[in-house]
């Protein structure tokens, strides 16, 4: 394990792609027997490169397969098809969101063997014949959701909830020693993976592989939170619940974004002084403030239904310079409160939040956005039947606005590019997120110690 990533030289990086793209030529060559070469589409001015099948080569993969926590096993490729593309992953984020799959054993097997890790940065090394968006040694960022840029979806502007998402379609792309096909999953926690290019983007950059894994899914998550949907406005005031890598990247967006005021709530120390470093302009710990139900019929009709103390310090930090409504106050509220907690799924090594479940904090995102403001949400691992509560009035007639989901409403073809030009202009700090790396046969090292909370993240390395 080695704490302080390393950015590769431009001329090491070089290199490397040379010698991608002189694997790649003669592989063409190789392959070009097992590709149905009248299958190609003849698109005027498309990338796309034949480079064989790459079925039968030989690699490594962090793989769920049984009860128990997967392994690194051995595995055979299968044939590239249509849209698929070969990658080499250099850098591969531990998203918490897989933290209990991957390090704990579960009840039944799984019902197809998945490769673990769902984005991550590598090389082109192959394409199918129908790839249009990578060209062999392209550096792509693989992101958690696919986007076609076909679908309904993708048309108006939600390619994070791409229609297309393929995973749970989409053929195994190899196979395990004893004959099990294994399914790509988005895993990047493998020598080589195997998927349709539309979980891909190409990054052209001179950017570290591990600065940039830090996109996928997680800065995506944060990033579109507070850049994309949520409308925050210069001078706006933010609160944002949980300072991890996805929380941390949602207090960039809204310090990019020129927000006033930026509160960030976490219980972890190290997190909250981080969050201080990175935009936050208050941090507040949660569990210095107690909650509790109010008692049935002690509940007025504007007051909320929890009596907390978090609630209102959080208000008051927000709180117009005046209450005269006629001099621009009355606002309660912070105009938009982002969500990046979700539930645990391993108690972690430090200061542990108030509730584990993370079904308090969306109670709290609600009740504490101001009338007309926005709350975005991402987290997930909630015990499934928990429920938030929402007074009937206030969902038909209230002016609070709501947009949930995994990426925060990013756009990975169009967002991408641009949070890499932040990241190379210095707006965006990346490379304080990513805080371990690993090889591959530590793979359940690193994501224990993601779900240990001990580093803010932790990213594997997979070729070394
Ligand atoms: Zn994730
Ligand atoms: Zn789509």
């Amino acid at each position: 394990m080695s704490m302080e990533p390393t950015r590769p030289s431009s001329r090491a990086r070089s290199i490397s792609r040379r010698r991608v793209l002189k694997t790649a030529v003669v592989a063409a060559g190789a392959g070009a027997t097992a590709l149905a070469v009248g299958t190609v589409p003849a698109l005027a001015g498309a990338p796309a490169v034949q480079t064989g099948t790459q079925a039968g080569r030989r690699y490594r993969a962090y793989v769920k397969f049984s009860r128990d926590a997967p392994s690194v096993v051995q595995l055979t490729a299968r044939a590239l098809r249509g849209r698929e593309i070969a990658v080499r992953p250099e850098a591969a984020q531990t998203c918490y969101t897989s933290v209990g799959q991957a390090v704990l054993p579960t009840d039944s097997a799984p019902e197809r063997a998945l490769i673990m890790g769902h984005g991550g940065v590598g090389v082109v090394e192959a394409v199918g014949p129908q790839v249009i968006r990578a060209q062999v040694g392209d550096r792509v960022l693989l992101n958690f959701h696919s986007q076609c840029g076909s679908c309904f979806n993708c048309l108006w502007m939600r390619g994070d909830r791409c229609l297309n998402r393929g995973d749970a379609d989409d053929p195994p792309v190899a196979t395990m020693q004893n004959g099990t096909p294994v399914y790509h999953n988005r895993g990047s926690m493998a020598e080589l993976i195997m998927l349709p290019e539309e979980y891909a983007v190409p990054l052209f950059t001179d950017l570290s592989s591990v600065e940039l894994s830090m996109l996928a899914c997680v800065g995506n998550a944060g990033l579109g939170m507070a850049m994309t949907k949520c409308p925050v406005e210069a001078g706006s005031s933010v609160v944002v619940f949980g300072a991890g890598p996805t929380g941390l990247s949602a207090v960039e967006g809204a310090r990019v974004k020129g927000a006033s005021q930026i509160i960030a709530v976490e219980p972890i120390r190290y997190r909250r002084e981080l969050a201080l470093k990175l935009g936050a302009t208050i941090v507040v710990d949660p569990n210095q403030y107690a909650r509790r139900v109010r008692k049935p019929g002690d509940v007025p009709r504007q007051q909320d239904l929890y009596e907390d103390a978090l609630i209102d310090h959080l208000r008051e930090l927000c709180k117009p310079k005046t209450p005269r409504r006629w001099a621009g106050g009355g606002t309660v509220g912070p105009d938009h409160v982002i969500e990046a907690v979700g539930g645990d799924y391993v108690p972690p090594k430090v200061e542990r939040g108030p509730d584990p479940t993370g079904v308090t904090v969306l109670q709290q995102c609600w009740d504490l956005c101001s009338a007309i403001g926005s709350i975005v949400t991402c987290g997930v691992g909630q015990p499934i039947g928990d429920m938030v509560q929402i007074r009937a009035q206030q969902w038909a007639d209230g002016a609070k606005h709501h947009w949930p989901g995994t990426a925060g409403g990013t756009n990975p073809r169009r967002d991408n590019p641009r949070y890499v030009k932040m990241m190379e202009t210095g707006q965006i700090n990346m490379k304080a997120l990513a805080s371990a790396t690993y090889p591959l046969d530590k793979a359940r090292e690193a994501y224990q110690v993601a779900g240990d909370r001990t580093v803010v993240a932790t990213v594997v390395l997979p070729n070394g």
